[in-house]
């Protein structure tokens, strides 16, 4: 039985400050916003508000800075390492409502949104003008959850991660105090960049309650491949090569032969079961792209490809591609008594094949079944682990594994998360991932959040 964080007074005062219907202490709601999509253990927050405007945060958050209750920002919860989790209870401020796109500059490739925006409504609103807005992370994320989050996916191999996206951000900071900051520029080498600054901080320094986002155009044509391998270590090894040879895909992903088999078990795909690359390539001409198809050709050939299959249409590139994304549903939908660990963690590119054949390798001697697929092209690996429900010495392997794993990452010069972040379950690599500048970031976070009221229990080990 949780403590509530909030007396029945606080309850009074922020009920006052919205419509009741944009405030609930229900049993359900405080169930919906009590866990996200990981394997972390529930907390039920004291209370969900819907807020709608950026005046509604700031008075929220400054009486709950003046009484010491826990604010956490809320997207769509699809987080994947506890980061929404409210883990010491009290104020969810969830941006389902404040999710308008309030300008869309074509001219500027720009445009400034809300925070609960979800950003394949965005990318559905842009498509007539030819623009997009790359990050991809698959679930219906919303943009304020994904810049918290640093989100990336399937295209971050070329077009990055959501910080290389966000140019202007209006923050409500743990005092309730508005800031903008950033600028609408590409390039600005003006004074510290506190964008970046927020922008992967999880809504431990502040909540974002607008943001200037960029946007890229659409490319004119594209090409799609599938690349079958004999394991994963030499279809890894053909990453490698791809990356070096800078090919520059659009999308790099590795499958292993478990999720191909699961893949067309739920699509009926009829893809070669083994170890495989979906590849995307693109670029101003068909011309320009059967270059690079061969290029690619040669080196997968070379790294030990048993099938190269190019020229797929738009309709089947949709179909893997959407299989792909749909991957991590499949294995919770195929194990409907599991409990799943969803393992995050990249390394540098020319250390990938040795993290991708040590991975296998451990997940083989562990007994334990799992899932590896992975962003390949930037060096980033999921696993996904199956444990028993109930099953607490398997869960202990399974948080074996995890550690093994991701300090075999460290060792590297990788690091603990890709981009999933940090939440609840990276906390206790970040001594040995940042030594001497974790404590910078700690005196960062007090600066800005003096009470350690933004999201507490997230980034930081707890002490
Ligand atoms: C099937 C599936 C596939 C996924 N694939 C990927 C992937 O390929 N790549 C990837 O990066 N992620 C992936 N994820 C994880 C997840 O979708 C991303 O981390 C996403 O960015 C979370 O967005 P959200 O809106 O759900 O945010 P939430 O989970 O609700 O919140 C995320 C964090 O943002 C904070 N927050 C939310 N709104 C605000 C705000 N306005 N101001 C300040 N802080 C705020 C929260 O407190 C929390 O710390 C996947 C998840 C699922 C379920």
């Amino acid at each position: 039985m949780n403590v509530p964080a909030l007396s029945p007074e606080d309850i009074t005062a922020l009920a006052a400050m919205v419509d009741a219907d944009r405030f609930s202490t229900g049993g359900s709601v405080l169930d919906l916003h009590a866990r996200d999509q990981s394997h972390h253990h529930a907390r039920k927050p004291d209370v969900v508000i819907w807020p709608t405007a950026a005046s509604e945060v700031m008075a929220i958050v400054a009486y709950a800075n003046d009484h010491r209750l826990p604010v956490t920002g809320w997207g769509s919860g699809s987080s994947l390492e506890g980061n929404p989790i409210p883990v010491r209870g009290g104020i969810i401020l969830d941006f389902s409502r404040m999710n308008r796109i309030l300008s869309i500059q074509e001219e500027n490739f720009q445009a400034d949104v809300e925070p609960g925006v979800i950003y394949q409504d965005l990318n559905a609103r842009l498509r007539h003008t030819g623009l997009f807005f790359p990050p991809d992370p698959g679930a219906r994320a919303t943009i304020g959850g994904m810049i918290a989050n640093n989100a990336g996916g399937t295209t971050t191999v070329r077009y990055g991660s959501t910080k290389d996206y966000v140019l202007k951000l209006t923050v409500v900071l743990a005092n309730g105090e508005l800031v903008d900051m950033g600028c609408r520029v590409k390039k600005s080498s003006s004074a510290y960049d506190l964008v970046r600054l927020f922008a992967g901080s999880e809504g431990t320094l502040g909540i974002v309650v607008k943001a200037t986002i960029r946007l890229v155009g659409l490319p004119a044509e594209f090409s799609a491949t599938i690349a079958n391998f004999p394991s994963v270590e030499t279809a890894s090894r053909a990453v490698f090569e791809l990356i070096r040879a800078g090919l520059d895909p659009a999308a790099l992903e590795l499958l292993d032969a478990e999720c191909i088999q699961l893949i067309n078990q739920e699509k009926d795909l009829g893809l070669n079961v083994s170890p495989t690359l979906f590849m995307e390539f693109q670029g101003p001409t068909l011309n320009q792209l059967s270059e690079t198809m061969e290029m690619a050709r040669d080196i997968c050939e070379d790294a030990g490809c048993s099938e190269f299959r190019t020229g797929l249409g738009r309709a089947e590139r949709n179909r893997l591609f959407e299989a792909r994304h749909e991957l991590g549903e499949m294995v919770v939908r195929n194990h409907p008594d599991g409990r799943i660990r969803v393992m995050d963690m990249a390394v540098p590119i020319a250390t990938y094949p040795e993290m991708i054949a040590d991975a296998r390798r451990e997940l083989t001697a562990s007994g334990l079944s799992g899932y590896i697929f992975s962003h390949a092209g930037d060096g980033n690996i999921h696993i996904n682990v199956v444990g028993e429900k109930d099953n607490s010495a398997q869960w202990t392997q399974v948080d074996q594994l995890t550690d093994k794993l991701v300090q075999k990452a460290l060792d590297l010069d990788g690091t603990a998360t890709g981009e999933h972040g940090v939440g609840i379950g990276k906390r206790q690599f970040m001594e040995t991932e940042h030594g001497g500048s974790l404590a910078w970031m700690k005196r960062i976070k007090t600066l800005f959040d003096p009470n350690g009221i933004l999201n507490p229990g997230k980034i930081f080990p707890s002490s």
